[in-house]
């Protein structure tokens, strides 16, 4: 079975879950888009990517809120790499104010960079991926669109908002030949959990939630990604696959407090 050799555009890709996407996707073939607010990030990753040889990369500093750049921004890329056929959208931010405190501009900030940039760059990409065969595009929720956690509630809500447009958009493009999935990681190990982690009581919970004891790597959730996007996963569609060491399926929760 041949997976696509298509582009991907990947969001994030400077950091964490995004950039292990980006490598992972690079080393299997495909050539990457990356889009970050961090440019200089990004650029790293790219020129990281450029160095192990092989396929082309393209790098932009964009804001992912910012839907009004998107046209442009594919435009540039595709004069170097052609019509896009895969989108992973990574970047996302976490919010940790109660819903009594949190202002209405922190609240769509949430939104607008979770949820609303996969809906936007899905269409901004329509035209592409239904002229590509075997396209296919991966949102990056959470386990929190499962599981109340009392302290991130626009982080939770944009999280579930996901599960539910994926399902959408998975309805819209499936005869048109175009899969739409989403992964829920559970505690993985990037900047975004760092401080937690290091937190001696926290890290401890967030090891003693999951199964297998242990929090997971980025290449872990970047190496099903790769798989959504294959042609391996060719009648996989509109659903949901939980990377999280068992958490959301055990009965410890929360159980060092
Ligand atoms: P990270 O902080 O390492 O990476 C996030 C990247 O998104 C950064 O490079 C950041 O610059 C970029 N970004 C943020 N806002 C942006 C914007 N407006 N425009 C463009 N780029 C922007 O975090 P990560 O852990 O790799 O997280 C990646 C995704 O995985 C996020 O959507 C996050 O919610 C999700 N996730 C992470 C975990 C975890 O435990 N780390 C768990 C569940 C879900």
């Amino acid at each position: 079975m041949s997976s696509p050799n298509t582009p991907v555009l990947i969001t994030g890709a400077a950091s964490g879950i995004g950039a292990a996407c980006a490598r992972a996707l690079a080393a299997g073939g495909r050539p990457a888009v990356l889009w970050d607010r961090d440019e200089r990030g990004v650029a790293a990753v790219a020129e990281q990517i450029e160095r192990a040889g092989g396929v082309p990369v393209v790098a932009t500093g964009i804001d992912v809120a910012d839907v009004s750049r998107y046209d442009d921004a594919l435009a540039e890329a595709r004069r170097i790499v052609g019509r896009i056929g895969g989108f992973v959208h990574c970047a996302g931010i976490v919010d940790s104010t109660p819903m009594t405190e949190v202002p209405l501009a922190a609240w769509q900030r949430v939104f607008d960079v979770n949820l609303t940039a996969f809906a936007y760059g899905t269409a901004a990409l329509a035209e592409d991926l239904i002229a590509l065969p075997d396209s296919a595009v991966v949102a990056i929720s959470s386990i929190n669109a499962t599981l109340g956690q009392a302290d991130i509630p626009s982080y939770s809500a944009s999280k579930a908002g996901l599960l539910g447009l994926t399902r959408s958009l998975a309805a819209q493009l499936g005869r048109s030949g175009v899969r739409v999935n989403a992964v829920c990681p559970g505690y993985i190990e990037t900047p975004m959990l760092r401080r937690s982690l290091a937190d001696a009581r926290r890290g401890a919970r967030m090891r003693g939630d999951a199964m297998l004891g242990r929090v997971g790597q980025p290449e872990e959730v970047a190496s099903v990604v790769r798989f959504l996007l294959s042609a391996e996963a060719g009648f996989v569609t509109g659903s949901t696959v939980f990377v999280d060491g068992g958490v959301t399926a055990s009965d410890r929760l929360g159980s060092l407090d």
